[in-house]
């Protein structure tokens, strides 16, 4: 399962020069996309430093299981391979870019990153978004409940609820501010129009890799085996819409207008060497019913992630200003693990497929500097964030800019990054 190999060797370089200290794609991480060389049509390729090594011309010189399914214009035929497949893949790549033998005919499949447009990496069947970061579900909660944060399920359940896959969309793709039915405490009836308290949130996703068949649930040890890879995910969220809209059966409108991926899919291979134990849970919280409860994924089932959110708004970039740090703090605030959050969806015999896409929940620390959004961040609004340049934030603004990055890192490992998650706002239609 943490299978550490040749392609992790922090010695191993890449022909590709700017791969080699390079801050999120040196040679260790080999992440998979979909993206388009100026004026071609979308192909599969893996980011390598500043470059993008198109695979559908590579495919004679892959492994035959695999070859033949880098052609098309997305990635779910690769995700529904045994992970063995996947491993073979990254051991190849990682031998065709660090011995320099292939350098002269690999070279014309490279393009520039830059130049590049880089889209959805899979057909997304379906989207379920988590809440398993717990001090996020705690602060939040603390803002309704002050005594009593967390509903009683939360310890036994990981909580979830179903998305939009529609509306997802890769780093990069503008996000409109959406219309709503609006409702403050101290207004006496709803109005419609745009949401005056647009909101992000700060997630990992996961990238479903082999399915389940209808009917059949995933042994949580068995899990790992399931999930593809990673991405960061943004789950944009219209906090007055949501509050008034989400009882009795919780988010609908708020939240399925937009979400934002990281495109690239970090492995679940290249993030073998980032493995933690899952943190132990608090004194006196209950122990994860048995279907939950795998000694391995307790052993292994967390990810030394540093996650951060920046800020730039309209302004900032008018005056060239460096965007502002919002947040920043580890992924280990995850209450569930990952392998719990598919066993868990799959509990009832519901079928996962190759390509869907599995939010976390917003991720936050228990103090402040590493909320996850603008509602944990402002209080509910009542405390706007100042930023240096003089302005101020309790929820977005028109022309915000919104980036979310995680960096995997362990001692005597060369860390990767996972590419940006942005976008920004544009106003309401
Ligand atoms: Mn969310």
């Amino acid at each position: 399962m943490s299978l550490i190999d040749e392609t992790h060797d922090p010695s191993r370089t890449s022909w590709v020069e700017s791969a080699n200290g390079h801050g999120e794609f040196p040679i260790q991480n080999l992440p998979l996309g979909i993206f388009s060389p100026p004026g071609h049509h979308v192909r599969p390729g893996v980011a390598i430093g500043d470059y993008i090594l198109e695979l559908s011309g590579v495919g004679a010189l892959l492994p035959d299981a695999v070859g033949h399914l880098l052609t098309g214009p997305t990635l779910n035929p690769v995700l529904a391979l045994p992970a063995a497949d996947r491993r073979g893949l990254r051991r190849r790549l990682s031998d065709l870019l660090s011995n320099p033998t292939h350098r002269e005919t690999l070279r014309p499949l490279l393009h520039r990153a830059a130049d590049c447009v880089v889209h959805l990496p899979a057909a997304i069947g379906d989207y379920t978004d988590f809440y398993v970061g717990i001090h996020h579900a705690t602060n939040v909660g603390k803002q309704f409940r002050p005594d009593n944060p967390l509903l009683p399920n939360y310890k036994y359940v990981p909580i979830g609820y179903h998305g939009r896959a529609s509306s997802v969309r890769p780093s990069g793709v503008p996000v409109v501010r959406p219309n709503g039915q609006r409702k403050a405490p101290d207004e006496e009836r709803p109005s419609f129009g745009p949401s005056r308290r647009l909101d992000y949130e700060l997630e990992l996703g996961i990238w479903v890799g082999q399915g389940n068949a209808l009917g059949r649930p995933i042994p949580i040890g068995e899990a790992q085996g399931h999930i593809a890879g990673y991405c960061l995910l943004n789950d944009w969220s219209a906090r007055d819409v949501q509050a008034w809209e989400y009882q009795p059966l919780g988010p609908f409108l708020a939240k399925n207008f937009h979400t934002t991926v990281s495109p690239w899919i970090v492995t679940a291979e290249a993030l073998a060497p980032f493995r933690l134990a899952q943190p132990p849970r608090p004194e006196g919280d209950p122990q994860p019913l048995p279907y939950l409860f795998d000694e391995e994924d307790q052993r292994q089932g967390a990810f030394a992630l540093e996650l951060e959110v920046l800020l730039s708004t309209a302004q900032m970039r008018a005056d060239g200003v460096a965007p502002f740090t919002l947040s920043q703090g580890p992924a280990t605030n995850m209450y569930w693990t990952m392998a719990q959050i598919v066993t868990h969806h799959a509990s009832n015999g519901c079928n996962l497929q190759p390509g869907d896409l599995i939010g976390t929940g917003t991720i936050s620390t228990a103090e402040a500097g590493g909320f996850g959004s603008l509602l944990e961040i402002s209080q509910g609004g009542k405390v706007p964030v100042s930023l240096p340049n003089g302005e101020t934030r309790a929820f977005l603004e028109d022309g915000d800019e919104v980036t979310l990055r995680a960096t995997a890192r362990a001692a005597g490992h060369v860390p990767i990054g996972f590419g940006a998650c942005t976008a920004f706002i544009i106003p309401a239609p």
